[in-house]
């Protein structure tokens, strides 16, 4: 593994390669460096090398980083599960929650938001492969999901969001990215209001390349950006 510097440019050249393997523009995909057990200098370093989008799955963790890179020009993004009773903390902090995965959360971000005239844009976070271990709805579960938030005024839906299992081949979870590509267009096709398909986020640094191949805009990256995390 080289620096931060290198690593960075390393990430932005595979998703470009990835990108024109398939005849998109490298410029469509939105690089997120994933922050979990960085430290704030170390972050820094990535920031320096032209990184403006960050990611965490944990609001204190967050917070915390938010306050150390205040001076910094940077999107937030929370890519973790999130508890109702961290709402308060977050919902207007971030540019992007990834993670919306029930009626009840839905329920306490239009809480927030709705008193203050705001709106919160999310993706829904969905458990392509159905494993029991990650969080997420089922692929059925979201066209019905998405019926019922458009009751929700403040939310504005802007994608859907997946972790694809850990696999040692990347191909293998190729079907999982294009599951959920499908899934956007069938959704697209429903027009609800307040529900747009403008995000696909997917992809780490185990399997990026096959998600943009497969038409993700949103990578996650931490580990190929900040190496191992202890
Ligand atoms: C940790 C994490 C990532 C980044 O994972 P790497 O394999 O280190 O790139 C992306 N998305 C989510 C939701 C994560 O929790």
């Amino acid at each position: 593994m080289g620096g931060i510097r290198e690593n960075v440019a390393e990430v932005r050249e595979r998703i470009a390669r990835a990108a024109r393997k398939v005849g998109r523009q490298p410029e469509e995909i939105t690089l997120i460096a994933v922050t979990k057990n960085v430290p704030v200098e170390r972050i820094k370093e990535a920031v320096d090398a032209g990184i403006k989008e960050l990611g965490e799955n944990r609001v204190q963790e967050l917070l915390e980083k938010q306050a150390g890179l205040a001076e910094e020009d940077i999107s937030w993004h929370l890519i973790g599960h999130l508890q109702r009773n961290k709402v308060k903390y977050v919902w207007n902090r971030v540019r992007l929650i990834h993670s919306l995965d029930s009626l009840q959360l839905a329920r306490e971000l239009e809480k927030r938001a709705a008193p203050a005239g705001e709106r919160i844009k999310v993706l829904v976070e969905v458990n392509v492969a159905g494993e029991s271990s990650k969080f997420g709805l089922p692929v059925e579960a979201v066209p019905g999901f998405l019926k019922e938030l458009t009751g929700f005024k403040s939310l504005e839906v802007l994608g859907l969001m997946t972790v694809a299992p850990f696999v040692n081949d990347p191909e293998e979870v190729r079907p999982v990215f294009r599951r959920l590509r499908e899934l956007a267009g069938e959704i697209e096709a429903l027009a609800l209001p307040g529900v747009e398909m403008r995000y696909l986020s997917m992809g780490m640094t185990n399997d990026f390349e096959v998600a943009v191949e497969e038409g993700s805009n949103m990578v996650r990256i931490g580990t190929a950006i900040f190496g191992p995390r202890q």
